[in-house]
């Protein structure tokens, strides 16, 4: 792919100027987010419409499960002329029809487009559309387009929470206003949150994607929705269209980024300040001392973060704010302003921002800047290490339980980790 020229455009939500990239990507597809999103909804099934090479991936990136029933599938569509296209809905339907019948614990069949050319072809919408009047109200039959060539691979999750909020039923008018928190989250630290806003005294609160597929909140103008992930654009955009009000803050990330992110809920629901600093000072005082711990280690370090999660911005907040390190260059993919601002008004100026990509010249820049930690997709990483540069995965942070006042040391060490080995290899060597 040809290298496109990289010109500095302005940036409307900070005075950062960041570098606008069109050339090559390396990125994963959006069909990666099936790996989180089938492990959080515990009764969905994802059945990917793809080629033998979407079935590698995903058998290679998730793995297999062994003691459980799969809840995610490849449907393999062979290379066919158009005219072939209505024999492949019929051939849908009836894995569908297989599949259904075998498993009764699957309550929501999602649909994942792909890329290869015979799925493009294909309206995964409309067939969604024909198997959910088949199957409702018992099941419910949705897509969304995971496909390299539209998605990098949390825009996997948003295609599909964009497409979840379609199925929402509507508030009533005079609905108790309630909050909404959106994108997925672990177990363990959605019940933290959830645990949180009850002692805050916030009543109605309800997580997207919830655990069950059948717990599906009401939406209206008396939602007023939180994202928990900076990559939820479309999501965003179409919870808007159905009246809820978006508040936004730096994201959970740390203890500066929860306890803003659990301020700005707290703003909402008009719950006062002395209340709010009761219930969070103990975990602010946790994560504070969690930090410290690896504080130590990554202090002074210079850190290259290129752009893959979209979580970016939020990762060189806490780096800077908290552990001390010193910003080289923060990429990513796409760069959201009115979900980022709150991040970018905690960063200095002077740092690099990029957003797309254009990966030889980036790591040219990476190279000449011979940061101490570099933060890029896998396969970026092993290219680094083999010239001795410490690397992190960018996709670790959206696999671990990161948010949260109990999970600030463990985002910390993340970090730590590799320059901590890359320090034993050195005093080895
Ligand atoms: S969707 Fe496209 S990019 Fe992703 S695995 Fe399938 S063929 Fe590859």
């Amino acid at each position: 792919m040809t290298a496109s020229a990289t010109a500095p455009v302005a940036c409307q939500s900070t005075s950062t100027s960041p570098l606008r990239q069109r050339g090559q990507h390396e990125v994963f597809c959006g069909l990666t987010s099936v790996i989180w999103l089938h492990r959080k909804i515990q009764d969905a099934f994802f059945l990917i419409v793809g080629s033998r090479t979407c079935a590698h991936l995903m058998q290679s990136a998730a793995g297999v499960m062994i003691f459980a029933e799969p809840r995610f599938g490849t449907a393999i569509i062979e290379e066919r002329d158009l005219a072939g296209v209505a024999d492949m809905h019929d051939e849908l339907d009836r894995e569908v029809e297989r599949l259904l019948a075998r498993r009764p614990d699957i309550k929501m069949l999602v649909l994942v487009g792909s890329c290869p050319s015979e799925v493009i072809k294909f309206d995964l919408a409309r067939a969604a559309e024909r198997l959910n009047t088949v199957y409702a109200p018992r099941r419910r039959v949705l897509s969304y387009s995971g496909s390299g060539i539209e998605t990098t691979f949390t825009q996997g999750e948003d295609n599909f929470l964009a497409a979840l909020v379609g199925r929402l039923p509507a508030s009533a008018p005079d609905a108790k206003p309630s909050l909404l928190v959106v994108g997925s989250l672990a177990d363990v630290v959605e019940d933290q949150f959830d645990r949180i806003f009850a002692a805050l005294g916030i009543e109605d609160v309800a997580f997207l994607p919830s655990r069950r597929s059948e717990d599906l909140p009401a939406v209206g103008p008396n939602t007023v929705f939180l994202l928990a992930q900076p990559f939820l654009n479309e999501a965003a955009t179409v919870l808007k269209k159905r009246g809820a009000r978006q508040i936004t803050a730096p994201f959970p990330l740390g203890e500066e980024g929860t306890t803003a992110w659990l301020k700005v809920a707290a703003d909402a629901f008009d719950i006062e300040a002395a209340r709010f600093d009761a219930i969070t000072a103990p975990g602010r005082d946790r994560a504070r001392k969690a930090i410290a711990h690896y504080r130590e280690r990554l202090k002074g370090h210079r850190v290259f973060l290129f752009p893959d999660s979209q979580m970016e911005p939020s990762l060189a907040r806490f780096l800077h704010r908290e552990a001390g390190a010193e910003i080289i260059e923060v990429g990513t993919p796409y760069l959201h302003r009115q979900h980022t601002a709150p991040e970018f008004d905690l960063l200095p100026n002077s740092i690099t921002v990029s957003e797309g990509q254009d990966v030889d010249r980036q790591i040219d820049r990476c190279k000449a800047a011979d940061p101490d930690l570099i933060v890029c997709g896998m396969g970026l990483a092993n290219p680094f290490e083999a010239e001795g540069r410490a690397t992190k995965w960018s996709i670790e942070f959206v696999f671990s339980p990161i948010q949260g006042y109990e999970q600030a040391g463990d985002l910390a060490e993340l970090f730590a980790r590799p320059l901590t080995r890359r320090a034993a290899l050195a005093v080895e060597a």
